[in-house]
């Protein structure tokens, strides 16, 4: 009898509600090459002034009926460059609604290059929790070409900078950016993880109308990455990410209302990231059966039940995966849902009836399973629970670049 138990890999993380607020370039020492914050966020150009008052009112309304536990977000241009007094006038409301229960986190994002230790200490002792920074890449050719105004060296630095601060680190990333590669994207990502950003944002590039960008493309002077690489790319940076236990926050640009018909090209899609999400599982699901049974892991026989929460997200979005499984063994005759947290792939001799083996797995798991995952990093054990039954098998690193999928899910198999 063989079996496998497999943990979903993404990190469990806190789904505060945030109250986005948005201040479109205000701060911002130019225009950055792909940024049209104003369609981006549909929030127009606001003054500091207007953006002030619409949140005090704003927030005065949550707190009236009950609101509580919220987080406050400052987006959508450089807030450590604004002037400091009008940083002290957001914070110190932000802190004003702390005290009365209806905001318990806050967080900002801003550039590389505009912060200093002094200065984030200054943001913390005003109740800043988190900076995100739009680091975008770390690679020196891809900031250069995309002129960013810093080095990869810096954007390190900065981020190092915010972590010593005592400040939670958020990362915004761009796969996609002029002079981008897989190859660069994949060091970015080892980058990030070395960091261990406390979340990340993933923003593939996509030309806007009206920036830089859009007239290079129409130059023909730059190509943005068509939407399969982009999903190729964004699925390994969730498996990475995962790994390393950073949160993936968001993926791609908001659906916002004048953002589709100012997208001109690149891989732009609502459902980019559920659809990323289901390749990471599917890739992660497959390599955990390859850890435990080789190359030859297609089995034409086995079940998988999966927990009900994940029944969307494994089959994709309008159930693009489920050719994929059925390539990989499990059409769905052999797919079950089931209310336990974790997956279970078993061969049809012990194809099980979902009770018999949750109550055999919970009889090991209290000793073992739960005791072990809490002692480690791993998110997946693997058992043989005949002869071959042995110590778990932790599954390899998630490799880059070329057998990012299975063979079996190259196309025309
Ligand atoms: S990318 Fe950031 S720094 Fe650049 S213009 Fe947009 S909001 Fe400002």
């Amino acid at each position: 009898m063989t079996w496998l138990c497999i943990r979903h890999p993404e990190p469990k993380k806190n789904r505060p509600r945030i109250l986005p607020v948005f201040l479109p370039y205000h701060g911002c020492p130019g225009r950055c090459i792909y940024c049209a914050q104003h369609l981006q966020t549909g929030a127009g150009r606001p003054s500091l002034s207007d953006v002030y008052q619409n949140l005090n009112d704003n927030l005065q309304h949550r707190a009236k009926h009950g609101h509580k536990d919220m987080g406050i977000a400052f987006f959508g241009g450089t807030f450590t460059a604004l002037p400091q007094s009008w940083q002290n006038n957001f914070l110190d409301l932000a802190m004003q609604f702390r005290k009365k229960g209806l905001i318990n986190h806050v967080r900002c994002s801003t550039r590389p290059d505009r912060i200093t230790p002094n200065h984030l200490e200054w943001l913390k002792s005003k109740g800043l929790d988190m900076v995100e920074l739009g680091v975008q890449s770390f690679d020196h050719e891809v900031l250069h070409r995309s002129r960013r105004g810093y080095s990869g060296g810096a954007a390190r630095a900065a981020c190092v900078q915010v972590m010593q601060s005592g400040l939670e680190l958020g990362i915004q990333l761009m796969p996609g950016l002029p002079a981008a590669t897989l190859d660069s994207w994949e060091k970015d990502l080892l980058q990030t993880c070395a960091l261990k950003a406390n979340a990340v944002r993933i923003y593939p590039c996509v030309v806007l109308h009206g920036t830089s960008l859009a007239e290079a493309f129409h130059r023909q002077e730059f190509v943005p990455w068509d939407f399969e690489l982009t999903l190729r790319a964004v699925s390994l940076a969730l498996l990475s990410l995962w790994k390393a236990n950073i949160p993936v926050i968001r993926i791609g640009l908001a659906p916002q209302q004048d953002l589709s018909a100012a997208i001109e090209a690149g891989p732009w899609h609502p459902a980019l990231g559920q659809m990323a999400k289901s390749q990471a599982l599917y890739t992660h699901i497959r390599k955990a059966m390859r850890a435990m049974s080789g190359p030859a892991a297609v089995c034409q026989d086995w079940h998988i039940f999966i927990p009900r929460r994940f029944v969307a997200e494994f089959w994709g979005h309008r159930k693009n995966m489920a050719l994929v499984w059925q390539r990989a063994g499990f059409p769905r005759n052999r797919v079950h849902a089931w209310e336990k947290s974790f997956f279970w792939v078993a061969s049809q001799e012990s194809a099980p009836n979902a009770l018999t083996l949750s109550a055999a797995l919970c009889n090991e798991t209290n000793s073992t399973f739960d005791v072990r995952e809490s002692q480690s990093s791993s998110r997946l054990l693997s058992r043989g629970a005949s002869n071959d039954s042995v110590s778990p098998k932790i599954p390899k690193a998630i490799r880059f670049g070329h057998d990012w999928l299975p063979k079996d899910h190259q196309g025309n198999s």
